[in-house]
């Protein structure tokens, strides 16, 4: 039974909701969402709820940015369509383009490749470093290593390099030139006594020992996210990147970072990998390179890489990909817009100013007796729910305390992400200090009637 008509309840919450995706039915009784306005969405009963998700970690401008609004207006007015093929583009690629890789300055990228989404974004970059090693007459180096409870898409490619067994087993996943190694959470998997760094050089070692087991010559990239979000938003533990990248860089494989949630702010800074020193060969984002206001996803690549393929040598002739849509001039010409707002206003600082009010505010709920751990940085924050403090004592699935908060969070006014017994939050990127104390507020009703809920 559940309690509220769209999914929210103590019992037989559906877990179903994140395969629900596409399908539409109004036998699923949905929350249908109308109207947004900065930080808020309202259903259609006019119900107004503060959006602790931005969407879908994606609206980081918040609902009905003028701006945003204008410049999609604007190109469909001036030119709805036209492709980047056979050396045609339009002009919002080529501003899009120029105006992402100055953004990204933690490296030096040389070129961009857009996409419709971040699936399509990594499924990219798969095809990019097998292209790159075929090109460097290596073809047997094509094998990719991802993590444990990682998420990069839906497609088959991207379904594979995530490392939710949910993606893999109805489906015949992973494809099996994917790998994956240790999930980096501390709380969960660190050993008795051992130390965040000690952690990490496990995790390292663990790394190694598996590109030494498959050859490294088979071995052609590792992609990871910043902070992992789907999987249950995972920070890393202290110097896990440094450690992983010179393990990766030893062997020759290269580095994805896929951005897809944390670039354009996300953490306090403009890229996760500003945050955590990355030094990627490609990265993947979407999301919020248009706030979502328009769908597009891209890949930069290194220059290195881009020499490769782009060299006189390379005898493979062109890199036969491209999406009908990609470049679209409409989502382009949002994206830029997006990316001039970031920098103009300052987003990454307004995240790092307004980041310890949230995750304060949050954390500071750890002491209740159902939260095992409330993890987060910057404006990205999970709260996982268990008995005992333990990560090995999860309530019974049956209870559905996860769903209970979100359904309680709801009758309060926030929609929030749930998980099982995880419940995530990445509000957008302009949430004032108003509404990070609105924000706290319902979650600790919502708690509060978990708690009780869960004592009865
Ligand atoms: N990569 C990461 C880290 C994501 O969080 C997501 C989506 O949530 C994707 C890739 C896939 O992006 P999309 O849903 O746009 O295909």
């Amino acid at each position: 039974s559940t309690t509220d008509s769209h999914g929210g309840g103590f019992k037989g919450h559906d877990m179903l909701a994140p395969f629900t995706a596409g399908w539409q039915s109004t036998d699923l009784h949905p929350l249908v969402i109308e109207k947004s306005e900065g930080s808020y969405v309202y259903d259609i009963n006019g119900k107004k709820y503060l959006d602790s998700l931005a969407g879908l970690w994606c609206t980081a401008l918040g609902g009905n940015e003028p701006r945003l609004v204008a410049a999609a207006t604007t190109q469909l007015n001036k030119l709805p369509f036209y492709h980047s093929f056979w050396n045609r583009t339009t002009k919002p690629s080529l501003d899009l383009a120029k105006e992402l890789l100055e953004t990204f300055t933690t490296t030096k990228m040389a070129k961009a490749f857009f996409t419709n989404s971040g699936s399509e974004a990594n499924d990219t970059q798969v095809k990019l470093v097998w292209y790159y090693n075929n090109a460097l007459g290596r073809p047997d180096k094509k094998k990719f290593i991802a993590r444990e409870k990682s998420y990069h898409g839906s497609t088959l490619i991207s379904a594979s390099l995530s490392g939710l067994p949910a993606l893999h087993q109805k489906f015949d996943l992973p494809a099996p030139f994917v790998l994956h190694t240790d999930c980096p959470h501390y709380w969960r998997y660190h050993l008795p006594g051992e130390t965040e760094e000690e952690f990490s050089t496990r995790l390292a070692n663990n790394l190694e020992s598996l590109i030494l087991k498959e050859g490294p010559e088979t071995i052609a990239a590792f992609i990871a996210e910043p902070v992992m979000g789907a999987g249950g938003v995972i920070p890393p533990p202290a110097t896990y990147f440094e450690k992983v990248q010179a393990v990766v860089k030893k062997y020759d494989i290269l580095f994805i970072a896929d951005e897809v949630i944390c670039a354009f702010g996300r953490l306090g800074t403009m890229f996760g990998c500003d945050k955590y020193n990355i030094k990627p060969d490609l990265v993947s984002v979407a999301k919020a390179l248009s706030s979502a206001y328009m769908p597009i996803g891209a890949v930069m690549v290194s220059p290195e890489v881009s020499d490769v393929i782009h060299s006189q040598s390379n005898k493979l002739g062109s890199f036969s990909h491209g999406f009908t849509y990609s470049g679209h001039p409409v989502s382009c010409a949002v994206a830029v817009e997006a990316l001039k707002i970031y920098r103009e206003r300052n987003i990454p600082e307004h995240v790092k100013q307004i980041a310890p009010k949230f995750q304060g505010g949050l954390k500071a709920f750890s002491a209740s007796p159902i939260i095992g751990e409330i993890r987060g940085t910057g404006l990205i924050l999970g709260t996982e729910f268990s008995d005992n403090k333990s990560p090995n004592d999860p309530f019974p699935p049956e209870w559905g305390v996860g769903a209970y908060f979100g359904a309680q969070c709801e009758k309060h006014g926030m929609l929030v992400r749930i998980a099982g017994d995880n419940i995530m939050m990445s509000p957008p990127l302009i949430i004032t200090a108003e509404e990070v104390d609105e924000l706290i507020s319902i979650y600790g009703k919502a708690l509060k009637a978990t708690e009780e809920r869960v004592n009865e």
